[in-house]
């Protein structure tokens, strides 16, 4: 399949995971893909590699989505490399679970800028490059929109807010043909929520398909809301979690 022929990429946290699904996924229908590590520095090397063996230019940005800097950096590193910006896909995300009593302000700052003020950041910085077709989407969580487990707060707060980040987001940039849109992914099989893990049978007994979800799973949405034919989707956010918010 080639609907992304000629359109050029960017993955947030692609080496790893739900991201490094999408970047190959984006790739094997055509598109150039460049896509951010912070520390995995050979398993980015290595999804570019794939990349390339299919065809297409990849290219791998060391961007800690922590640091805003760096965040506007691997942007604007995407765009010179790519020739471009088509498609943004901002995956990076992070895991800080527990308590209300256990929580610490470096709990509440890093889950703050990495999940939200990254998205924010790159979407900004994406925005001023991208043209009529083009695409901002981005991993929420189906814990967005309903918290069924305990531990889960912070994480919760900041899914959360790229919903009304989208949608702010869709109504601003509609006008220019660009659409956002919002996935929220459940149980996937990665190292942040590894189906062998310890939470994993309990949430397995909430799913309506009690299976964990591939990333490959998620990256055939994305893949969709890349394309043409979502040109009329936006501001709308797509679960893809088995059924557990049923
Ligand atoms: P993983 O932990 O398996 O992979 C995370 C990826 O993001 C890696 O490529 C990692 O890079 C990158 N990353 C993490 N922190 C940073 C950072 N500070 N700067 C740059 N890159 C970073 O996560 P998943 O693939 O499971 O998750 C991907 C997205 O999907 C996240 O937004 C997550 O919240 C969301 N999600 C996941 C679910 C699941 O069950 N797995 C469920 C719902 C949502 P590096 O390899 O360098 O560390």
């Amino acid at each position: 399949m080639s609907r992304l022929s000629g359109k050029r990429a960017l993955v947030t946290g692609g080496s790893r995971g739900i991201g490094a699904a999408i970047a190959l996924r984006l790739a094997q229908e055509g598109a150039d893909v460049a896509l951010t590590y912070e520390r995995s520095a050979d398993k980015a090397a290595e999804i570019v590699r794939a990349i390339e063996a299919l065809g297409r230019k990849g290219v791998a940005i060391a961007a800690d989505s922590a640091d805003v800097a760096a965040v506007k950096g691997g942007v604007e590193k995407a765009v010179s490399a790519l020739g471009g910006l088509d498609i943004l896909v901002n995956n990076a995300g992070i895991w800080r679970g527990g308590p209300v009593s256990e929580w610490t302000l470096e709990d509440i700052d890093a889950t703050l800028a990495v999940n939200v003020r990254a998205v924010v950041v790159a979407s900004q910085a994406a925005s001023a490059h991208l043209g009529e077709g083009g695409r901002i989407i981005s991993i929420g969580s189906c814990l967005a929109e309903r918290v069924v487990e305990q531990g889960a707060t912070l994480y919760a707060m900041s899914k959360a807010a790229l919903i009304g980040f989208t949608k702010g987001l869709a109504r601003d940039l509609g006008p220019r043909g660009i659409t956002v849109n919002i996935v929220h992914p459940g149980s996937t099989d990665t190292d942040m929520n590894p189906a062998a893990g310890a939470q994993a049978d309990a949430q397995r007994a909430k799913m309506a398909i009690p299976r964990y979800g591939k990333p490959d799973d998620i990256a055939g949405m994305v893949a969709y809301l890349a394309s043409e034919e979502a040109r009329f989707v936006t501001g709308a956010g797509f679960a893809i979690d088995g059924g557990v918010n049923t």
